[in-house]
């Protein structure tokens, strides 16, 4: 009898931990055999905690919103074997992949059967496929369920063309927000010819309501590494950094752990698994500022200086970190690259649109019932997202009036466009973005005037101030929105809000300022009639 508990930060913020003492007290005390363990996020946060219940000969049960209270009740139940059905949340087939006998050269991905809870039916876990199912801090479980074989097999039969040619094939495209195809990208780094090349993971997650990065590396940081590693490969490079926000202490300790655990099992350092291949991997840990999501403000932030965006050209994979070609990808577009190389590029196509294949991790907040990550397939309606897996209204009285994509610098998408495909175009048609994953529901109560401003008031606070457009135009935008909301606005306002807002999107210098104003922009083209109920009409 295995038990483990979910301990991802949303866990942890539930009370997991004290579960873990509370199990771990109880079994000591009632000498019994079972071995307890942790584990990372399963994705559904409504629910923590959440505890992983594995006995021989049936699926794994996992149990929500486990209070210490419960557990004589569960050693009970582990004892009948017997579980009320209403005290499980879901079962996970085939759970022997942890026990070695399923590699992804066999089981992977169709290790995971759920049962027809509607969170979960409807999604399909590749970067989140081991996630609160295996240890984040132990690498045998993550080699168990097939973790650094992708890796291994490119070292030793792959050339790095050939690698490159299946992540182009696969049609792969950064997950970070704009959407630019990964092996395009790698394609380019791996012509510059320089002593020194450097690949990025960006993690400077910094959206409101986004935490898809900070889970997946709290949940299973190896995934990441053996993703680096395969980039590095192909691309010739042999030092790697993570830029990782120091705001996810849980998820810097992980992956610090996972590191030095990759590098005592020759995973990374020099020779690796007897090749000449060397590759060094190193986490820094970012500031807090926004803009350094951006790829050149990230760079200026690691070697030391502000972080402020600059012109390209150069582009990093020109010249990047001290002056060498870079190659930055966000965290989840690396967690792709091992399964893709598992699996095969085709087998990747299967999933998502022709133009955007593959899935999307989704965090899932505001007024929605069932919050938490999603991964779905890309293509897969807004209504899926929000009604059949979100569960709807958090206040069934109430009706949902949007989703905010994208963070700050997507836009608010109305009900009525609900039945739009999550691609990175359709979404950029309804004036929003794709962004690193972030979608925040909104009910009947919110106004969408003070949501508006809101978004302005971060970007506003986020600019680095290097170019007037950012600096100087969202601070007249925050005091128009001030002006509408508080009903001293004029319609001459509205009209001034929205072309101060075109202009800044066409002269910013870099995607904070130009994508600054979509907030406004969706607002105004969805909602202006709760603009025009704020405006003194008698002007
Ligand atoms: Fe800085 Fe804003 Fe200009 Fe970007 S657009 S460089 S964040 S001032």
């Amino acid at each position: 009898v295995s038990i483990a508990i979910g301990m991802g930060t949303c866990g942890i913020g539930n009370g997991a931990d004290l579960l873990y003492q509370a199990f771990e007290a109880q079994i000591q005390e009632r000498k019994l055999a079972i071995h307890l363990g942790k584990v990372g996020c399963f994705g559904f946060c409504a629910e923590e905690p959440l505890v992983n219940i594995h006995l021989e000969g049936l699926p794994l049960l996992i149990l929500n919103r486990v209070k210490v209270s419960d557990i004589p009740k569960i050693f009970t139940w582990i004892e009948k074997k017997s579980f009320p059905a209403n005290r499980v949340l879901c079962k996970v087939s085939s759970w022997d992949h942890l026990t070695g006998t399923t590699s992804y050269g066999t089981g992977f991905p169709s290790i995971r059967e759920w049962d027809e809870l509607p969170f979960f039916h409807r999604q399909k876990k590749i970067v989140l496929r081991d996630a609160g199912l295996i240890n984040p801090e132990s690498i045998e479980e993550f080699r168990n369920v097939g973790g650094y074989d992708a890796f291994l097999k490119v070292l030793h039969s792959y050339s790095p063309q050939q690698v490159i040619a299946e992540i182009k094939d696969s049609k792969l495209r950064g997950r970070g927000g704009a959407g630019f195809p990964t092996g395009l990208k790698w394609e380019l780094m791996a012509k510059q010819a320089a002593p020194r090349k450097f690949l990025i993971c960006n993690v400077d997650e910094g959206d409101p309501g986004a935490y898809m990065n900070r889970n997946e590396m709290e949940s299973d940081p190896h995934m990441l590494i053996e993703g680096m590693l395969i980039g590095a490969y192909a691309m010739g490079a042999a030092e790697g950094i993570v830029y990782v926000r120091a705001e996810y202490p849980l998820a810097v300790q992980r992956l610090n752990i996972a590191v030095a655990q990759a590098q005592a099992a020759s995973m990374l350092g020099n020779g690796i698994d007897g090749t000449d291949f060397n590759f060094d991997l190193k986490v820094v840990e970012g500031a807090g500022a926004f803009v350094c999501g951006e790829e050149t403000a990230l760079i200026a932030s690691i070697e030391g200086k502000g972080g402020r965006p600059r012109i390209k050209p150069p582009f990093p994979a020109q010249s990047g970190y001290l002056g060498f070609p870079t190659d930055i990808n966000n965290m989840e577009t690396w967690c792709n690259i091992a399964a893709i190389i598992a699996k095969g590029s085709s087998w990747f196509k299967e999933t998502g649109t022709e133009k955007s294949p593959g899935t999307k991790v989704f965090s899932l907040v505001g007024k929605i019932k069932n919050t938490g990550l999603v991964e779905l397939p890309l293509g897969e309606k807004l209504t899926t997202l929000i009604y059949e897996i979100g569960g709807g209204a958090a206040d069934p009285d109430k009706k949902i009036k949007a989703v905010q994509s994208g963070g700050p610098s997507g836009g608010c998408i109305p009900v009525g466009k609900f039945d739009t495909p999550i691609d990175y175009e359709s979404l950029v048609s309804l004036g929003s973005i794709m962004g690193s994953g972030g979608m925040v529901v909104m009910d009947q109560d919110n106004c969408m005037v003070d949501v508006a401003r809101y978004f302005i008031e971060f970007t506003h606070n986020e600019s680095c101030g290097k170019c007037v457009p950012c600096r100087e135009g969202l601070a007249q935008e925050l005091a128009l929105l001030d002006k509408i909301a508080t009903g001293k606005g004029t319609l001459n306002d509205m009209l001034l809000l929205e072309e101060l807002a075109h202009s800044i999107c066409d002269s910013a210098l870099c995607g904070l300022g130009q994508s600054a104003p979509n907030p406004v922009l969706t607002t105004l083209r969805y909602f202006k009639n709760e603009y025009e109920q704020h405006i003194n009409l008698q002007y």
